[in-house]
């Protein structure tokens, strides 16, 4: 399929290049260090019976090393024409790699302003996924959304897709007229009779933060600056769900300063979205499956409003630092969890939080130790592989140890002024420790000595010094646990005031188990009618580790159904670990669910069941 895409780019290429080919850098071929990319104006199309996007971008660029070429990232995309400050050039399309696509070069000239590219992006670009209206909630309309991080940018839009790159842009979308479309950028509250939507993101960002959505939306307002949307069927159970934003938002400001951006609304998508969310600004894409009827997994939100401080505002310069941009967020995340929920509510997630990296830890130590550790080096992989639990969950603990070392009110003072000095600008790894040695931990020998910054970032696992989180609440489940394991009676768990974290920890922890206490369990508490996504992940890696085909039937359906891959990964990986007959099982259903899963869920697939 991959193959056919160099093949149709190669029309409209004049001539050959006498230099050579412009190298791969930090997963980029651009050249942004000789050229800056300061502002974009995207004009497309979304023909929807093609499945492409049509239209032009212009790049307002500043020569600033006088080069006589511009090379932009470009990947299943194809290329029509180019102009330089309105004069049509010949462009050279490099050959198309798997992973990173091609180099886009462009002669330019030392007082070149502007390039316009003609393009269009075809079925294949991997960023977007165009749904039918059966894939969508209310399966009245088709469907498009577009997920960029970390490297997908590049194939829906000719430009410089790398982090250290930040731009401005403006957007023309046109779109079937009874289609709304939503972007990072200042929304549209209500659809337009003409189809053609104008958008604004006046703050400079990267790349991985491009995102489009078109689909049969409305809104619904949550408070002064946030808001859902949804599609009409949704809206009601997405707004009672999400009613906490505001508050949330109210929380985060007064931990680490102002909300910078315009507004912070999210968009439930429908159920193939392959990430829990992401944080594209203005406009959260979230997953429907946090959408659990009790509030329970609203966190996701908590953590993607972090990120319009960690991420957003102060971005990883490269994937490698990538843990910048995570780690940070998921601290923060606990910490806003902390003042809406209270202390008890958020050491359960926390808890939680670390049995999930212990899992990563234990599959990492076999197969990628050099990537426990926080700062990566990924050479050429697709930074896809390198962002695993330990840039979130290591990267979080690494935080929550300095903030201990130091006392939450001096590590609160040093995150506050960290944001805001460093606003709108990138951060690598070395850059942050020198600013926190400076700024913190120089300051105390103490803490110098008791912070191990190095061993944190620079070493595999987990340092000397890490304590790990406990919870009151899981305390007492400990003691119904081993009451269960020492009688197998269901009875033993009081699950009168479970909430999703207590069954989470519940499922997590249970003895060695047979066929008839699954059965048991099942029969006592009904899991296979259970809506709760989290939970039915759990239940059913032990259904297939303990033979209980009865959860293989709503096992497959859930397959069919969600497309978000942290669920997935799992819940593959248990048949393909259960021998040659669960790898048959795995790769029959996946046959099946594959047609509903973005590329970013694919990937992972086709590499864990080939
Ligand atoms: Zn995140």
């Amino acid at each position: 399929m991959k193959k056919i895409i160099p093949f149709l780019l190669g029309i409209g290429i004049l001539s050959a290049c006498s230099k050579p080919s412009p190298v791969l850098k930090n997963h980029s071929y651009s050249n942004y260090e000789e050229v800056s990319l300061k502002h974009m104006d995207l004009h497309l199309k979304a023909d929807f019976e093609k499945k492409i996007l049509d239209g032009f971008v212009l790049l307002d660029i500043t020569n600033k090393s006088k080069t006589d070429v511009l090379v932009l990232d470009s990947r299943q995309l194809l290329i029509k024409e180019v102009s330089v400050d309105d004069k049509k050039v010949d462009f050279i399309l490099s050959k198309e790699h798997e992973v990173f696509g091609s180099s886009l070069q462009i002669p330019i000239e030392s007082e070149s302003k502007q390039v316009k590219i003609s393009y269009q992006t075809t079925p294949e670009s991997a960023a977007l996924q165009w749904l039918s209206k059966e894939q969508t909630n209310d399966k009245t309309d088709e469907f498009l959304f577009s997920q960029s991080q970390a490297v997908l940018a590049r194939t829906w839009i000719p430009l410089m897709d790398a982090p250290a790159v930040r731009f401005t842009y403006d957007a023309t979308i046109e779109v079937p007229n009874h289609l709304m479309a939503l972007m990072s950028a200042v929304n549209p509250q209500q659809k337009n009779e003409e189809g053609v939507y104008q958008f604004k993101q006046e703050k400079p960002i990267p790349s991985y933060l491009m995102a489009l959505a078109i689909g049969n939306l409305t809104f619904k307002s949550t408070g002064r600056n946030s808001g859902v949307y949804a599609e009409p069927g949704m809206m009601e159970s997405c707004f009672w769900e999400l009613k906490d934003m505001q508050q949330m938002i109210d929380e985060a400001e007064k931990l680490y300063g102002s909300y910078v951006w315009n507004r912070y609304d999210v968009l439930v998508l429908p159920p193939s979205f392959p990430f829990g969310g992401m944080e594209n600004p203005e406009l959260t894409f979230a997953t429907p499956t946090i959408i659990a009827g009790d509030r329970s997994l609203v966190s996701l939100i908590a953590h993607e409003l972090a990120h319009s401080w960690s991420g957003n505002l102060v971005t990883n310069r490269t994937w490698d630092d990538f843990w910048l941009n995570e780690g940070f967020t998921v601290y923060f995340e606990q910490r806003i969890m902390e003042a809406v929920y209270g202390k008890e509510y958020e050491e359960m997630l926390t808890v939680n939080g670390y049995g999930e990296l212990q899992l990563t830890l234990n599959e990492l130590s076999k197969t990628a130790p050099e990537d426990t550790k926080l700062k990566l080096t990924l050479n050429e992989r697709n930074p896809d592989d390198g962002l695993t639990d330990i840039a979130y969950e290591k990267g979080r603990f690494f935080l929550q140890t300095l903030e201990r070392t130091v006392g939450r009110e001096q590590w609160d003072i040093f995150l506050r002024r960290y944001f805001m000095e460093h606003a709108f600008k990138t951060m690598t790894t070395e850059e942050f420790i020198s600013y926190l040695n400076k700024e913190l931990i120089d300051n105390n020998p103490e803490w110098k000595q008791n912070a191990q910054v190095n061993e944190w970032i620079y070493g595999k696992g987990m340092p000397s010094n890490f304590i790990k989180p406990r919870s009151a609440a899981f305390d007492r489940l400990d003691g119904e646990l081993a009451a269960y394991k020492a009688s197998k009676d269901p009875e033993s768990f009081k699950t009168d005031d479970y909430s999703t974290h207590h069954w989470l920890y519940v499922l997590r922890h249970l003895p060695a188990l047979n066929t008839a206490d699954v059965k048991a369990l099942d029969a006592a508490f009904d899991f296979n009618q259970i809506k709760n996504s989290e939970i039915l992940c759990d239940w059913f890696q032990l259904s297939i580790a303990y033979d209980y085909t009865k959860s293989y039937g709503p096992m497959r359906s859930f397959l069919n159904r969600v497309g978000r891959r942290k669920f997935l990964t799992p819940i593959y990986r248990s048949m393909k670990n259960k021998g040659p007959e669960g790898l048959e099982m795995a790769r029959n259903i996946y046959t099946e669910a594959k047609k509903g899963y973005h590329t970013v869920a694919i990937e992972t697939l086709d590499e864990l069941l080939k």
